[in-house]
């Protein structure tokens, strides 16, 4: 089924100065303190930053961490807005957080991963939200589901809602990887394909989970044509409530910012899903999830090779791996690979997996 949206662009929002891209939400990960708040809010504005995010209500892993300051933290974003002339936004978990919201005059709103992977809760936020006339942004739930997605922002956009836009902060995921959540980011383009005037935004801060790939995350997401980022920004991560490891100052943020190389935008779509440029960034992020798989392999490989130690088996079970890759070979033909780049590739993954269960059993 075709799907739609009805919505109004960006650049009629009013938030952001679009003569320098990309847009940018920068702001704590929490409100934590007025003084935090606004020391924060200096740094960035000093720079240009024109919208501001704190955390009001935070949606904690276990209970008694640090839930957020609630709507005391509402009246520091609005001094915020008075004394910088920033727009303000939060995250909204739920009918009473809008409500709170609209009465200290929120610029604008998201909804978080945990939240956007509850249809309910997206429901009661849409209702709650129906004839104001804020933008609200989808992080993407948890779950790698692009439905899910797409479903709460028809939620909203039923609501009434046509100032929408969403943000991208990876996946949760069993999957040992360098970064707090898998980046996932064929799902990011999948949306962009769907609804290339959607303001997309990505989150590398939840993304990386810590300072040091926030950079390379960034300018994949600017690789990628997507069109702003929203990064969390403290001014002293070292003392912050949450998410400690992943904040940077102002006067970082501003460097970081500066060194991003902004790709031009293609405005057609056709054009825009034939881009060179983001198809190879593409081809750079299926690569990136390959390795992802290898790794997960070759660490299943050695717990079966400590296995085969304990229990003395032997290594190479000759039969069963001519079984497997014929399978392979059958399968690979419905993907147009062929019989021998199947057989190539692997009898490398093979011969790698069988060389590390030797060690594991001379060693
Ligand atoms: C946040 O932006 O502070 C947050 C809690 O993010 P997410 O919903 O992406 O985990
Ligand atoms: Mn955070």
């Amino acid at each position: 089924m075709q799907r739609q949206l009805d919505i109004i662009p960006v650049s009629e929002w009013g938030f952001f100065d679009e003569s320098i891209p990309p847009l940018v939400i920068a702001g704590p990960c929490s409100a934590e303190s007025e003084l935090q708040v606004m020391m924060t809010a200096k740094g960035l504005h000093d720079f240009g930053i024109h919208v501001f995010r704190a955390g009001i209500w935070k949606p904690r892993t276990h209970p008694g961490s640090f839930e957020g300051v609630g709507v005391e933290g509402l009246r520091w974003l609005q001094k915020v807005k008075r004394e910088y002339g920033m727009k303000v936004c939060t995250e909204v978990a739920g009918e009473k957080h809008v409500y709170e919201c609209m009465k200290y005059g929120v610029d604008m709103v998201w909804i978080g991963a945990r939240t956007t992977a509850n249809p309910f809760m997206v429901q009661e936020i849409a209702d709650a939200l129906r004839d104001t006339d804020i933008p609200v942004l989808v992080k993407n739930p948890v779950n790698p589901d692009l439905d899910l997605w797409i479903g709460a922002l028809e939620r909203l956009n039923r609501a009434g809602i046509r100032k929408l836009g969403v943000v991208h902060r990876g996946f949760s995921t069993t999957q040992k990887i360098p970064y707090r959540n898998l980046p996932g980011w064929q799902m990011a383009v999948e949306l962009r394909t769907l609804f290339p005037n959607l303001p997309f935004f990505a989150d590398p801060s939840h993304m990386g989970g810590s300072r040091q790939y926030l950079k390379e995350l960034s300018q994949r997401a600017m690789d990628l044509g997507l069109d702003g980022i929203m990064i969390e920004s403290h001014c002293d991560p070292s003392c912050a409530l949450s998410d400690a490891k992943q904040q940077i100052v102002p006067s970082d943020l501003k460097v970081l910012l500066e060194s991003l190389t902004v790709r031009q935008k293609c405005t057609n779509d056709r054009e825009y899903n034939e881009n060179i440029e983001q198809l190879r960034t593409r081809i750079d992020v299926i690569d990136e999830n390959l390795l992802i798989s290898l790794g997960s392999r070759m660490e299943v490989s050695r717990k079966i090779g400590e296995f085969k130690k304990a229990h003395n088996i032997a290594i190479v079970q000759a039969q069963r791996w001519d079984e497997i890759l014929s399978d392979m070979i059958e399968k690979g033909k419905h993907y147009g690979l062929s019989e021998h780049f199947i057989t190539t590739f692997f009898n490398a993954i093979h011969d790698a997996s069988v060389a590390e269960q030797n060690k594991i059993l001379e060693g």
